[in-house]
């Protein structure tokens, strides 16, 4: 993969006048909405924020007040799961940040740095790799858990909190697996591609190896092609879709091809990206069918695995568990029974449904280092709601949930380890 994109910025128009016109402005997703929950303000509910799109859409000029409503936005579309009406939230708000995009003012360094992020470090494995390796030095020396400490006394401001939320360096890298094929255990059954991520190659590389094992240990031969890269589901969120377009052609190059049976990813918010392209593709000639079967080829690790005949030679795991839905996932995917039926097939687990389980965690890609204050405030609140549990194990199924929660813990926390479901999964299978 090459090591840095270059496209021009998009020039997208904001939502259509079709998706502006479905909200019949009942109020009936505004309790889903975490931002208009803890602020209680029409203009930070979904309804409001639509109002607000209209307004633009006819010909009102986007002021700084609107770009603050849409970008304090988590994306999280739970209002989309309470919409009688089938609004297309997801999909409009990423219009609106485009059209925000293509108008933005930025200083020279606040220009620099998001050029950096998203076009150069996120698409890069030796971009990555360096800064994996940076952060692992800076956690080897300390300086990780004297900012996490200052952090929790509220004595190092919003520096403090970010300490809290940045991902761990996880080495050895997954990086050096891509490029292998891992065999089945006992008779194949299927052959799967795994798509590996971005970050989650050096953030999350314990979580990938587990993720192969258990399809390993379900009779999946596993690829992990070569080629593959970040899905642009940051990109997308962020309002620069031409970046994303670009990245999902290249994953649809490195993987197609192959003839799998499915495409599986660990992460629930890439997931919900990865299975839009034929959306994101719809207008490229070149590439919009093989975008829909890409997408059709897409399956989070859980639906998969929820989805066939599971091992169930598992050794038991006496733990109390609660599940916090991944908004890309619920939302998202619509998949929501999955993960809890993987969670009911493991031997001694105690499960406990959490009260509010599907309401964001306020992770939501980077929203809780760029919307910080707002992240922190609806994390406590899903603290409440973890601690009432009682569980010990706190279980998730998007990387991005896991950071914030552990943070939650830290924070706010009695204890609890968290964990991916499928870490679990791999612990019964005794990885
Ligand atoms: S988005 Fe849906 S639920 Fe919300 S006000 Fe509009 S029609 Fe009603
Ligand atoms: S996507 Fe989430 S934060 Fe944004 S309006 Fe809908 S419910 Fe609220």
């Amino acid at each position: 993969m090459a090591d840095s994109i270059t496209v021009s910025e998009t020039t997208r128009t904001g939502p259509s006048q079709f998706d502006l016109d479905r909200c019949v402005h009942c109020g009936l997703c505004l309790n889903a909405c975490p931002t208009y929950r803890e602020l209680g303000l029409e203009m930070d509910s979904p309804r409001g924020r639509i109002y607000q799109m209209v307004q633009v859409a006819n010909g009102a000029p986007i002021t700084a007040s609107y770009q603050e409503h849409i970008g304090l936005c988590l994306a999280c579309r739970g209002c989309e799961s309470a919409c009688p009406s089938g609004v297309p939230y997801g999909r409009m708000v990423e219009d609106a940040r485009c059209q925000i995009e293509a108008q933005a003012e930025r200083g020279r360094f606040a220009t620099w740095l998001r050029r950096f992020f998203f076009r150069r470090l996120l698409v890069s494995p030796r971009a990555l790799t360096a800064a994996g390796t940076l952060l692992y030095l800076y956690e080897r020396v300390g300086l990780k858990a004297l900012m996490r400490v200052l952090g929790s006394f509220r004595l190092a401001g919003t520096l403090g909190d970010i300490a809290q939320l940045a991902p761990s360096a996880d080495p050895p890298f997954f990086f050096s697996q891509v490029g292998k094929t891992f065999p089945a255990e006992g008779p194949r059954r299927y052959r799967v591609a795994f798509l590996a991520g971005c970050i989650a190659n050096i953030s999350f590389a314990r979580l990938n190896e587990a993720t192969v094992r258990v399809l390993q240990k379900n009779g999946c031969e596993v690829a992990i092609p070569a080629g593959q890269g970040c899905c642009g589901a940051l990109h997308l969120h962020s309002g620069l879709r031409e970046d994303a377009r670009k990245l999902a052609r290249r994953n649809i190059d490195a993987l197609l091809e192959g003839g799998f049976d499915a495409i599986i990813t660990n992460a629930a918010g890439c997931g919900s990206t990865l299975k839009e392209y034929g959306e994101l593709l719809a207008d490229d000639p070149a590439y919009s069918a093989k975008a829909h079967a890409f997408a059709g080829h897409m399956r989070d690790v859980t639906e998969f695995l929820a989805g066939i005949e599971l091992n169930r030679e598992m050794t038991p795991v006496k733990a109390t568990v609660t599940y916090q839905d991944s908004c890309h996932l619920a939302h998202g995917q619509r998949i929501r029974s999955a993960p809890r039926k993987l969670l009911a097939a493991i031997p001694g687990l105690e499960f406990r449904e959490m009260r509010g389980a599907d309401i964001c965690c306020g992770s939501a890609g980077i929203y809780n280092i760029v919307e910080n204050q707002m992240s922190m405030q609806i994390l406590a609140t899903k603290m409440e709601q973890v601690n009432a549990t009682g569980a010990e194990i706190v279980a998730t199924a998007n990387p991005g949930c896991l950071l914030q929660l552990e943070a939650g813990v830290r924070l706010h926390g009695t204890g609890q380890k968290v964990t991916h479901v499928v870490e679990l999964l791999d612990r019964a299978y005794g990885g």
